[in-house]
C-alpha cells in the first residue's frame, strides 16, 4: 500500500523548497523593519471564530472550511486565513489596553476545500500583517508599501496594485440598496439571487463571463462614498503617491471576506494564468465586534507564499538553484572517514555549511556527491596527507587543488569564501 499527498495538496521538495523560504522571508522583511511583532497562533480554532469572523455568507464558510469535531466534542475548524485568529488573540491578550495600533506579521498554512488547479490548493502558505485599533490613512498606505516593498526586494516587476473604498457603516447601507435594485433586474441563477440578498458587492466578485458581461452598468461604491470616506481614501492615495507605489483605481474591487471597510487592495500578477492575486487586503473596521471585541478598527493583508514563487518562476527570477553547502569532504578509507565528521563538525561550528560523503561509497560515488550537492570547495582527506597532517582543498570549479593543514582549514575556507 502507498500513498499521495491528499488532492489538492502537494510537497515543496528541495531544491525547490528553497524558493518558499526566500519568498516568506524577503515578503515579511519589510513588515519587521517597520515594527511588526511575529504572532503564531494554533492552525485550528472554534468553527465559530470563522463563521462569525470570515462571514456566513463567504465562500470560506459556506464550501471551503475543513470542519470536524474533535473528541471532547467541539467543533473545530483547520484555519482558512489568518486574520481572524489575530484578532482573537489581541482580544484574548487584552492588548486594546495598550498602545495601538498592535502591529503584528505572521506566517504559516491554511486550509480551504477549494477546486484544486494550479495557483489553488487546499493546503497553501501565506505571510501577513495587520495593524489594529487605528483609523489613520497613513496605516493602510504603510501596510501597502510594506507589501509593495516584499515584492520588489525579491525582484518581482509584474506585480500589479489594485485599489478601492468599500466605504463604511455610514454610507455602504444605501450603496449595497442601490446595487441590490440594479442585480435584481439581472438574468442570474438562484445561488447568485441569494447572493443578492446576504451580500450583494459579493456577486461584483463573481468571475462567470455571463455574469461579469451584465455587471457593465453596475453602480460603484466609489460613487457612493460619504464625505469621510471620499477623505480617508484620498489621503491613502496621496501617501501612497507620495512613497512611489503605483497603483490602479478599481471601483469594482471587492474582497471575498465579509469584514472588509473602507480601503481594499489586491495584487495581481499576468503571469499565473487565472489564479492572479499574489496578495490581498484591506480595512476591516468592524471584525472585532462580530467576534465579541471592543471597536478596534484595523488593516491588514495577506500575500500568498506559493503564488508569489509561481511568479516568481514565470519572471525567470530563479535561474541557478542555489548550492546546498559550501564545502563538501570526501574521505578515502575507514580512518579518515573519522578525521572527516570530525572536520565537518568543526567546520559547521565556524559557522561554514559543510556536508560530507555518507554510506562507504568509493572514491568516485563520494566525488559525484560532492559535486551534486553545489559545494565550491571539497575536502579529499587521503591517507597520505593525513599522515601529514594536512588534507586536500579541491576548489569544484577551478579543479585548482592544494594542500591545506588540518589546523587550518576553517580559517582558510572562510578567507576563500568571503
Ligand atoms: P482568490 O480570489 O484567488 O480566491 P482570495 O481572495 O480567496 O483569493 P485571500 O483570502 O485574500 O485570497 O488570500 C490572500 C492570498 O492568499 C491570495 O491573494 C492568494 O495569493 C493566496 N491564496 C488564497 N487562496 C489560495 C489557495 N487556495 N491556494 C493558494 N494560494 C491561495
Ligand atoms: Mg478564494
Amino acid at each position: 500500500m502507498s500513498f499521495q499527498a491528499p488532492k489538492g495538496t502537494f510537497d515543496w521538495m528541495p531544491p525547490r523548497s528553497e524558493r518558499v523560504l526566500a519568498v516568506r522571508d524577503a515578503l515579511a522583511a519589510p513588515a519587521r523593519r517597520a515594527g511588526y511583532g511575529y504572532i503564531e497562533t494554533p492552525a485550528f480554532e472554534d468553527t465559530g471564530l470563522f463563521s462569525r469572523g470570515v462571514g456566513e455568507s463567504t465562500d470560506i464558510v459556506t464550501k471551503e472550511m475543513y470542519t470536524f469535531e474533535d473528541k471532547g466534542g467541539r467543533s473545530i475548524t483547520l484555519r482558512p486565513e489568518g486574520t481572524a485568529s489575530v484578532m482573537r488573540a489581541v482580544i484574548e491578550h487584552g492588548l486594546p489596553g495598550g498602545p495601538l495600533p498592535v502591529k503584528l506579521w505572521y506566517s504559516g498554512s491554511y486550509y480551504r476545500y477549494e477546486r484544486a488547479q494550479k495557483g489553488r490548493y487546499r493546503h497553501f502558505s501565506q505571510v501577513g500583517a495587520e495593524a489594529i485599533g487605528t483609523e489613520d490613512p497613513a496605516v493602510d498606505a504603510e501596510l501597502i508599501t510594506l507589501a509593495v516593498d516584499g515584492y520588489a526586494s525579491l525582484g518581482l516587476s509584474g506585480v500589479r496594485l489594485l485599489l478601492n473604498s468599500l466605504g463604511c457603516a455610514e454610507c455602504r447601507p444605501a450603496y449595497r440598496a442601490a446595487l441590490q435594485d440594479f442585480l435584481r433586474g439581472l438574468d442570474l441563477d438562484e445561488q447568485t439571487r441569494q447572493r443578492i440578498e446576504i451580500n450583494p458587492l459579493r456577486v461584483l466578485d463573481d468571475k462567470r463571463p455571463q455574469v461579469q458581461a451584465q455587471l457593465t452598468g453596475a453602480p460603484l461604491v466609489t460613487d457612493h462614498l460619504c464625505g469621510a470616506c471620499k477623505a480617508y481614501h484620498e489621503e491613502v492615495r496621496t501617501l501612497l503617491t507620495a512613497a512611489g507605489v503605483k497603483y490602479t483605481d478599481d471601483p469594482r474591487l471587492v474582497r471575498g471576506l465579509d469584514y472588509y471597510t473602507r480601503t481594499t487592495f489586491e495584487f495581481l500578477h499576468d503571469g499565473l494564468g487565472a489564479q492572479s492575486a499574489v496578495g490581498g487586503g484591506g480595512r476591516y473596521d468592524g471584525l472585532s465586534e462580530m467576534i465579541g471585541g471592543p471597536p478596534l478598527p484595523s488593516v491588514g493583508w495577506a500575500l500568498g507564499v506559493d503564488r508569489t514563487v509561481l511568479a516568481m518562476e514565470a519572471e525567470g527570477l530563479f535561474d541557478a538553484e542555489p548550492a546546498t553547502v559550501d564545502v563538501f569532504a570526501v574521505p578515502l578509507g575507514e580512518e579518515a572517514k573519522r578525521v572527516a565528521f570530525g572536520l565537518v563538525v568543526e567546520l559547521r561550528r565556524a559557522g561554514l555549511s559543510a556536508d560530507m560523503a555518507f554510506g562507504g561509497r568509493g572514491v568516485k560515488g563520494a566525488m559525484k556527491a560532492a559535486d551534486r550537492s553545489g559545494a565550491r570547495f571539497a575536502l579529499i582527506l587521503g591517507d597520505r596527507d593525513l599522515a601529514a597532517g594536512a588534507v586536500q582543498l579541491k576548489d569544484l570549479t577551478t579543479a585548482e587543488q592544494t594542500a591545506v593543514p588540518l589546523a587550518e582549514v576553517a580559517d582558510t575556507l572562510k578567507g576563500k569564501l568571503s
